[in-house]
C-alpha cells in the first residue's frame, strides 16, 4: 500500500521529481539528494514499508535483487574502490524517512566524507556470552 504523504511513495508515483538511475516494477533508485559521496544512491521498494520491521520478505528480496546491478552501475560510473550499503532503522539509527530504503555509497578512501564509528567491545563478549546470545534471539524468530 502506498502512502499519501509519503516523499519516496510520492517519488515512486512520480509527483515528487528524482534522479532516477534504476526501475522495474518493484523497485526504484534514485540520487540521494544529499550526496555523502558521488553516486550515493537510494534503493526503495515500491511497495511501503516503514521500515526493516514492517519489510515483507518479498519485497525485501525484490529490492536487493536489484542491488549488485546497480552497485556494478555505480562502480563503473565512479570509479570507486569500494561499498557501503547500509540502511537506517528508527532515529537512533538515524533514520530521517519512515519508508525503508537502502544507502548505496561508493567509497575511495577513508576520508570521502562517509565514517561509521565502530567499536568493538570483545572483552565484554566473550565465546560464552556470544553463544547465549544467539541462543536467545533465536528465541524470538
Ligand atoms: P535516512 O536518513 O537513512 O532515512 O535517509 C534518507 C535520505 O533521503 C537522506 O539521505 C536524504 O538526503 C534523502 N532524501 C530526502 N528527501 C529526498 C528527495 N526528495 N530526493 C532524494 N533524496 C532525498
Ligand atoms: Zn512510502
Amino acid at each position: 500500500m502506498q502512502k499519501d504523504s509519503c516523499i519516496f511513495c510520492k517519488i515512486a508515483r512520480g509527483e515528487v521529481p528524482s534522479h532516477k538511475v534504476f526501475e522495474n516494477d518493484d523497485v526504484l533508485a534514485f540520487l540521494d539528494l544529499s550526496q555523502v559521496t558521488k553516486g550515493h544512491t537510494l534503493v526503495i521498494p515500491k511497495h511501503h514499508a516503514d521500515n526493516v520491521y514492517e519489510l515483507e520478505a518479498e519485497v525485501a528480496a525484490a529490492t536487493f535483487a536489484a542491488v549488485p546491478q546497480i552497485s556494478r552501475a555505480l562502480q563503473k560510473e565512479t570509479d570507486a574502490a569500494g561499498i557501503n550499503i547500509l540502511s537506517n532503522t528508527g532515529k537512533v539509527a538515524g533514520q530521517s524517512v519512515s519508508h525503508f530504503h537502502l544507502h548505496l555509497l561508493p567509497r575511495h578512501d577513508k576520508h570521502d566524507g562517509f565514517g561509521a564509528k565502530w567499536e568493538v567491545h570483545n572483552d565484554e563478549y566473550t565465546p560464552e556470552a556470544l553463544a547465549a546470545i544467539a541462543k536467545s534471539i533465536q528465541s524470538h524468530l
